[in-house]
C-alpha cells in the first residue's frame, strides 16, 4: 500500500470513529513521516477549546458534551494504526471541574490494554494549576508528560491570555515531584516576538523545574487574523538553539523550522530513558 493510500484508508477510518488528530486538523506537515513511523496526536474531549490564544486554529466556544467512550474509540484506531508512539491532547477545558483530566488517564489505561507497546505521551492543558488534576493524569502513568509553554515569559500573555508562565513551570515541577521516573517535555514556538535571550531564558527555567525534553518550531500564522509572524528562524539558528538546549542538560532536544511539539517523539521516548 502507498503512503497515500495508508493515509486515506486512516483518514476514513478517524472519520468513521469520530475522532480528531492534531495531524489532520492542525494541517500538519509531517503526516506522511508521522503516520509511515506509527506516531500519531489524537486530540480528546472534543475539538471546541474553552480558551482563545492568538496563535492557534481550534475553535473557540461552549464546548460538546464529554463523551466518556472517547477512551476507547482512541485506543481502538491507535491499535489499527499500528502505532508505536502515540500523543493524546486536548482542548482545554475549562468548564469541567478536572478539567479532562480523569478522560486523560482512562485513554492512557485503554491505551495499555490494547497496545502494551505502544509509548503513551499526554500533551496535557494547565488545569487551571489544580494538582489533583494532575494527579489523576500522573497516577495513569503516562511515559512522557509535556505541557507546552509555547514561549517566553515576556510574550507569554499575548500569546496565550488565559494560561500563565509561572502557573505552566509550576506544572511541570509538580509532574516531576508526583512522578520523578516520567520524563517531562515541553516546548517553545518561535517567531512571535522573543528575544533570543528570552529563548536562554526560558530554557533555563525549564531546566530548573527539571523538564528532560525540549522542541523548538517555527510559527507560522494559521490565518490573517492570528497572531503575525515577527521573525522566521534560520536551519542555523535551529542549530545552534538545539546546542544551547543540549548544552543546559536536557537529554533530547529537537529544534527546526517544521518541528512540532510531536515531531519524531518516539525517539524522545527512548533518549530519556536513556538519561
Ligand atoms: Fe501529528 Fe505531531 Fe507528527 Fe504533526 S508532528 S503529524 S501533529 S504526530
Ligand atoms: Fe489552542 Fe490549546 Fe490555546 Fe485552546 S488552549 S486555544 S487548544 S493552544
Amino acid at each position: 500500500m502507498t503512503n497515500n493510500e495508508n493515509y486515506q484508508e486512516i483518514k476514513s477510518m478517524m472519520r468513521s470513529k469520530t475522532l480528531h488528530t492534531v495531524c489532520e486538523e492542525a494541517r500538519c506537515p509531517n503526516i506522511y513521516e508521522c503516520w509511515a513511523n506509527r506516531t500519531a496526536t489524537f486530540m480528546i474531549l472534543g475539538d471546541i477549546c474553552t480558551r482563545a490564544c492568538r496563535f492557534c486554529a481550534v475553535n473557540t466556544g461552549m464546548p460538546t458534551e464529554l463523551d466518556l467512550q472517547e477512551p476507547e474509540r482512541v485506543a481502538e484506531a491507535a491499535e489499527k494504526m499500528g502505532l508505536n508512539h502515540c500523543v493524546i491532547t486536548s482542548v482545554a477545558r475549562d468548564d469541567l471541574k478536572d478539567g479532562g483530566a480523569t478522560i486523560f488517564a482512562e485513554t492512557i489505561r485503554a491505551m495499555r490494554k490494547r497496545l502494551p507497546l505502544c509509548s503513551v505521551e499526554v500533551l496535557i492543558p494547565d488545569f487551571m494549576g489544580d494538582i489533583d488534576s494532575l494527579k489523576i493524569v500522573m497516577d495513569a502513568k503516562p511515559d512522557i508528560l509535556n505541557h507546552n509553554i509555547e514561549t517566553v515569559e515576556r510574550m507569554s500573555d499575548r500569546v496565550r491570555a488565559r494560561a500563565k508562565y509561572p502557573r505552566s513551570m509550576e506544572l511541570l515541577r509538580n509532574s516531576k515531584q508526583l512522578q520523578p521516573d516520567i520524563p517531562t517535555k515541553s516546548s517553545i514556538m518561535l517567531g512571535v516576538g522573543e528575544e533570543w535571550d528570552e529563548i536562554l531564558q526560558a530554557m533555563d527555567d525549564l531546566r530548573a523545574v527539571d523538564c528532560d525534553i525540549l522542541t523548538l518550531g517555527q510559527y507560522l500564522q494559521p490565518s490573517p487574523k492570528h497572531l503575525n509572524v515577527a521573525k522566521y528562524y534560520t536551519p542555523d539558528e535551529f542549530a545552534i538553539l538545539k546546542e544551547e538546549g543540549l548544552k543546559r542538560g536536557f537529554s533530547h532536544v529537537e529544534s527546526g523550522p517544521l518541528v512540532r511539539s510531536s515531531y519524531h517523539a518516539h525517539e524522545q521516548v527512548k533518549s530519556a530513558s536513556k538519561s
